[in-house]
């Protein structure tokens, strides 16, 4: 999705949204909804968008205020990291789909992979007071290329097959 895809997405959401809760359509928010489209992360911080926040005269408390309903319209999703200090991150709701890769621990080459019986399995479990999404899987490992210089590595040279 390109950022003006995005940003009409958003939009028409955000619309549906503010027309079913019978709230005031405001042009800082639509401002701030194309703001967060044009950051070209998958996931960001306030801190982000600080810059052009201030550029666009929106406020702190209107910025929180539109984050929190960008979370209710579920046009972002908010996601907590412990690093040190608690952070909010947020990621597009969006283009979120389901996800299953593998990755090297060596090379970080990573590939997508389906499986479709493991797919169902997650779709239809239940979860105690939580109503999933969407979900990424990562089965790590050691890719063909990684495993093969390793065993030349070990066995001196000589290729096993
Ligand atoms: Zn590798």
């Amino acid at each position: 999705m390109t950022s003006v895809e995005r940003y009409e997405k958003a939009l028409e959401v955000l619309d549906a949204y503010i027309r079913e809760h019978q709230l005031r359509h405001t042009l800082e928010r639509e401002r701030l909804l194309k703001i967060i489209a044009e950051v070209n992360e998958p996931v960001f911080t306030v801190h982000d968008i600080d810059a052009k926040r201030k550029e666009a005269h929106i406020s702190v408390p209107t910025l929180y205020n539109s984050l929190d309903l960008f979370v209710s319209a579920r046009i972002l999703y908010r996601l907590e990291r412990t690093r040190g200090v608690t952070s909010e991150q947020y990621k597009w709701a969006l283009d979120a789909k389901n996800s299953m890769r593998v990755i090297c621990t060596r090379c970080g080459r990573e590939a997508n992979f389906t499986d479709r019986a493991l797919l169902r399995i997650i779709q239809e479990r239940k979860y105690a007071n939580f109503v999933p999404a969407h979900f990424s899987l990562y089965v790590y490992g050691t890719c063909k290329t990684c495993r093969r210089l390793l065993i030349q590595k070990n066995t001196g040279g000589k290729l096993k097959k």
